[in-house]
């Protein structure tokens, strides 16, 4: 059995790359952006104003003023504002020439004869200068993230139209297990409905890449190499689910090993999911996870989802956050790295959820996060600081 961290550092480091594809704006949101994006002008573009009201000299603030012109959004202003005078402008006009302030509408008063006057305090200039948000040429997003909307705001801003991005990995779902039967059907006797599946096919839409269902193999060699070979085949990833224990049904790592794959480790000290089989061949890797649904959620959090971003470059991680503990914690034994599911109190604590272990998917639909608890720690005091992983 090896550590989480060392079982970590193996999947990372297995990794290959999808390829490159250039896509619509508009279907860009999600995708792992591939390569930097620069401005193609300042934004603004010319200093703006920010407030509907009128353009005039600072120092003048306290005097009358003539109102010489109207600037609306999209017109470029015609006349320079002169001592004396002042320009009436709307919100993202251009500021006229010769402004350097402009005082809201609130912030005035219209005197007889087409005049006005300030009549609020000196603060802000209201001005947005040419440049200030962004410098032409400037390089407004780089590879390595995933494009969220307003990534597609700021490069919509920059006349980006067609982004270049990694290629989504293809990943195949199997579930294996004889008790097992598709979420439509009533469960007899012995059997029980497939969780995993649909999980794993959200989880892996979530991570922005593309799953294929393969359906239910049975505990025997001949129906999980069938479906496996064809996933493989199909696939860039294959995440098979169950089978990959000791027990008398567990066949999954024989299979793979017949299939010609090399198995990295097929334990790791965490908890939910110790028994966890890695393998790879050639640009192909395969991930058998523990049967148990939380085990399986958690898994594709902590490490599958590793492996699909550095497939696409991806290089943000999942935010961990520091938050304190707001109730103690105690467990029997202290093996493994564990993740318990927990929810923030409305003092912004970690509180852990009532949680049965790693088929209790239940307790999973409460939780806003999960708290790692450390090799060796067997308790942690209310008070104290966990790092917490939302999920
Ligand atoms: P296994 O890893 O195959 O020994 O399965 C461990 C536990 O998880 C058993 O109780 C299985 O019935 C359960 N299990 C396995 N696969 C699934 C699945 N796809 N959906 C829900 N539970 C499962
Ligand atoms: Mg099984």
């Amino acid at each position: 059995m090896i550590t989480f961290e060392e079982a970590f550092r193996i999947v990372t480091e297995k990794h290959f790359r999808t390829g490159k594809e250039t896509v619509a704006l508009a279907e860009a949101c999600g995708r792992a952006l591939a390569v930097p994006v620069r401005s193609d002008m300042d934004m603004p573009p010319w200093d703006k104003s920010a407030v509907d009201g009128y353009a005039c000299r600072h120092e003048e603030l306290g005097r009358e003023l003539t109102v010489i012109e109207t600037v609306a959004a999209g017109v470029m202003p015609v006349k320079e504002v002169v001592p004396g005078s002042c320009s009436r402008i709307m919100t993202g006009a251009a500021v006229p020439a010769g402004a350097d302030y402009v005082f809201m509408l609130e912030d005035s008063e219209e005197l007889p004869g087409g005049n006005v006057r300030f009549t609020g305090r000196p603060g802000n200039t209201n001005i947005a200068k040419a440049g200030e948000d962004i410098m032409k040429e400037q390089t407004v997003l780089r590879p390595g993230r995933y494009i969220r909307p307003q990534d597609i705001a700021v490069m919509a801003a920059v006349g980006v139209t067609e982004v270049t991005v990694s290629i989504r990995p293809k990943v195949g779902v199997i579930s294996t297990g004889n008790e097992l039967v598709e979420p439509d059907r009533v469960p007899a006797g012995a059997q029980i409905r497939n969780s995993n599946s649909l999980q794993l096919m959200a989880q892996v839409a979530r991570a922005g890449a593309i799953g294929k269902y393969y359906g239910i193999a049975r505990d025997d060699e001949a129906s999980i190499t069938h479906l496996l070979k064809r996933a493989i085949d199909e696939n860039d990833v294959v995440l098979i689910s169950g089978g990959v224990s000791f027990g008398d049904f567990d066949l999954v790592p024989g299979v793979m090993r017949s299939l010609g794959l090399i198995i990295h480790f097929d334990q790791v000290a965490m908890q939910p999911g110790k028994p966890f089989t890695f393998c790879t061949g050639d640009r192909k890797a395969v991930f058998g996870l523990p049967g148990n649904p939380v085990s399986t959620f958690v898994q594709f959090e902590v490490m599958v989802r590793a492996f699909l971003n550095r497939m696409t470059g991806v290089t943000e991680t999942a935010p961990v956050l520091q938050m304190i503990l707001a109730a103690d914690y105690s467990r029997k034994s202290a093996g493994r790295l564990s993740w318990i599911p927990c929810t923030v109190t409305p003092a912004g604590e970690a509180m852990p959820l009532e949680y049965h272990g790693s088929a209790h998917i239940s307790a999973l639909i409460g939780a806003w996060g999960m708290i790692t608890i450390p090799r060796g720690q067997s308790w942690i005091q209310k008070g104290e600081t966990v790092s917490v992983r939302q999920i």
